[in-house]
């Protein structure tokens, strides 16, 4: 049930606004070792919160982000540093995330000086290492970022990620900002490293397409709320929620009529500070009932694990049992 709703500052000095976004509203998702699992859905629905939050980053205004049975929002220092070593993050950004003042040795090493972790010549020694795992030259320790390209700082943002053996990686839309061609080297890159390493990501994009071949789970995010999540064979191709199959239906196909039944959405997103009533989404759902403007669907199991919060299956599945009568 993690929640981070922020505070409007209000028009009124000195006093308290009653107003906040509700950036992340009521999550409940695990992610098991060694898996990726994908967060998708459109900007602002709180996906980077959602990373912050388990990333200690920022605190949560209610729920829990447990590790490894350990609930992380109210930890003693010396536990919470070690799972701040546990848990890394690579931001969208490789332009804005690396100092430009500092060179890539200087960069790689920087968590390790933080953390206290060895001297200054072990410390040389991991990031040659680090560079050389990341597919770069040892050289390049001496380069400052700016004589890099945006595949390739992106190798640099995964190796200081790296440097502190995390078994979490949180990459948050790590490959959007990059060329089709680089995303897939990048994208490749990252499996690889995970099977050597044994790393869990959670893989947080807006789209669709690049979640698709990198992960084992997905969950689609609305308004602050997880709607769907299964496996990426389940969302892809037993979509159940009507989001999900409008995302998925933006997705242009190769076939030449591929578009006509693609399913366009109402209107945008609805602000965070007042969310509709009832189900998040039913002003754009194009199968909105009556009772979904006051109603909050529950999460139905749907087969297997893969859930989706949605009135029309719960009527299915009533069907289905007074049909087996
Ligand atoms: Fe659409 Fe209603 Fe289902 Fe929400 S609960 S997705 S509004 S049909
Ligand atoms: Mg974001």
């Amino acid at each position: 049930n993690l929640k981070k709703h922020f505070p409007l500052s209000s028009p009124i000095p000195f006093k308290k606004s009653r107003q906040s976004v509700k950036a992340v509203d009521g999550l409940d998702f695990d992610v098991y070792p060694g898996e990726t699992l994908g967060v998708v859905g459109e900007s602002g629905c709180g996906k980077s919160t959602m990373a912050r939050l388990v990333n200690q980053l920022i605190t949560p205004s209610e729920g829990i982000v447990e590790f490894k049975g350990k609930n992380l929002v109210h930890m003693g220092k010396e536990d919470l540093r070690v799972s701040r070593k546990s848990i890394q993050m690579i931001f969208q950004n490789p332009y804005a995330s690396l100092s430009p003042r500092k060179n890539v040795g200087q960069l790689i090493a920087e968590p390790l000086v933080i953390f206290n972790v060895g001297d200054a010549e072990s410390r040389n020694k991991r990031v040659s290492d680090l560079l050389e795992i990341v597919g770069l030259k040892k050289y390049h320790a001496r380069r400052y970022p700016h004589e890099f390209s945006g595949g390739q700082r992106q190798r640099i943002n995964i190796a200081r990620a790296l440097a502190l053996n995390p078994e979490i990686i949180i990459c948050d839309e790590a490959v959007s900002a990059l060329d089709v061609s680089v995303q897939a080297q990048i994208i490749n890159l990252l499996k690889d490293l995970q099977k050597e390493f044994n790393l869990t990501y959670i893989f947080i994009s807006h789209d669709l397409n690049v979640v698709r071949y990198t992960c084992d789970r997905i969950a689609v995010m609305y308004l602050g709320k997880i709607v769907e999540i299964g496996t990426y064979k389940d969302i892809y191709e037993n979509p159940a929620h009507p989001y999900t199959k409008a995302l998925l239906s933006a997705i242009p196909k190769e076939s030449p009529h591929g578009d006509k039944d693609q399913i366009i959405l109402k209107g945008s997103v609805p602000s965070p500070i007042n969310p509709p009533s009832g189900c998040p989404f039913h002003e754009r759902c194009p199968v909105a009932m009556e009772k979904c403007k006051t109603v909050v669907p529950e999460f139905i199991n749907v087969g297997n694990g893969h859930e989706a919060s949605c009135h029309l299956l719960n009527e299915k599945q009533e069907e289905r049992l007074y049909q087996s009568l």
